[in-house]
């Protein structure tokens, strides 16, 4: 039979098949990714092989993984130590953020873009929370929406509490894998509550079957919307893992750096303090945002340091 990981322990998973039923598995055999150090072969997204076995308990047995599509880790601090995958085959990200209570920070929303550019998924900014936001504050959102969409990103706006914008960001999801993220107050919780349908019985049900005294705290779980659009969160990650990005690399991430880096004068340009820079001219000429640029600096400067 074929499904998804919707949860994973670590030495154990739960699988959902085709037609939406359950199974507890374990995996056969020795899995590897090469060039890559992880601590779990196995992660929530993955498709996989499996076979029921009808004696004993309710266990089926992985027996395949198919190729991922794309995967997000989190990166050990040790270099030494093995990475965890948090999820796999994604095919966007919704990064939730709000101007108020808390506000989320420009650096914040820059670093998970950057983050999403580097694992290549889609990424839509959802400002939550509207119903706080007076005249001033909806005109700043405007504006900084505005300032993403030059750029690629499109975003959406909500409110958990009002309703406002929930139905567009329910056409968003639909039929698609996607990542919820944001910083813990920005109200995902609340919003995950609004479009899962019957979300305390799945969650009891996820927990019933994988919760056997292990500490799952830390893994992303998959909740289904309907029989084709699944949303993954991963409770207690606040960022994704930055990759290793190189910093002459660095600007490969920022979409407006990258369509102008091969007008600097020298290629191995890092747009900090060269002559003949097109990306600092650009920023003087108001072309990239300011506040793009200071992500990028702090980011080439690694004085950001996953805050
Ligand atoms: P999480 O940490 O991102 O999961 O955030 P929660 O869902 O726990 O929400 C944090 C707080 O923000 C709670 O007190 C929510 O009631 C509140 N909240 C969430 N969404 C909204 C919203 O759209 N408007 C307002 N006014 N409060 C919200
Ligand atoms: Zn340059």
């Amino acid at each position: 039979m074929k499904g998804v990981v919707v949860k994973s322990t670590g030495s154990w998973y739960l699988v959902r098949d085709a037609e939406g039923k359950l199974h507890r598995a374990r995996l056969r055999g020795k899995f590897k990714i090469k060039g890559l150090k992880v601590s779990n072969p196995l992660a929530v997204g993955d498709r996989v092989e499996f076979d029921v076995e009808t004696t004993g308990e309710d266990t089926a047995v992985i027996h395949k993984i198919e190729e991922r599509e794309n995967y997000i880790i989190r990166q050990s601090t040790h270099k030494t130590a093995y990475s965890h995958i948090i999820a796999a085959n994604l095919d966007q990200a919704l990064l939730i953020v709000t101007l108020v209570s808390p506000r989320t920070s420009f650096g914040f929303i820059d670093r998970f873009l950057v983050t999403a550019e580097a694992y290549d998924i889609p990424t839509i900014l959802v400002f939550n929370k509207t119903d706080l936001y007076d005249e001033e504050m909806r005109d700043y959102q405007r504006q900084i929406s505005h300032m993403y969409q030059q750029i690629g990103y499109s975003s959406i706006t909500v409110s958990a509490k009002t309703n406002e914008g929930i139905e567009e960001m329910n056409s968003l999801l639909h039929g698609k894998t996607t990542l919820l993220s944001g910083h813990s107050g920005v109200g995902k919780s609340t919003l995950i509550n609004l479009i899962v349908p019957d979300l305390e019985l799945k969650t009891s049900e996820i927990s019933d079957f994988s919760d056997k005294g292990v500490h799952t705290t830390t893994f992303a779980e998959m909740f289904e919307i309907d029989n084709e659009t699944f949303i993954i969160d991963t409770p207690g990650i606040k960022e994704l893992g930055i990759v290793d990005i190189p910093k002459s690399q660095l600007s490969h991430f920022f979409p407006e750096m990258r369509e102008r880096m091969n007008q600097c004068r020298f290629n191995n340009c890092t747009h900090f303090n060269e002559p003949g820079c097109a990306i600092v001219e650009a920023v003087r000429h108001n072309e990239i945002s300011l506040t793009r640029y200071e992500s990028y600096l702090s980011m080439l400067m690694g004085d950001d340091n996953r805050k």
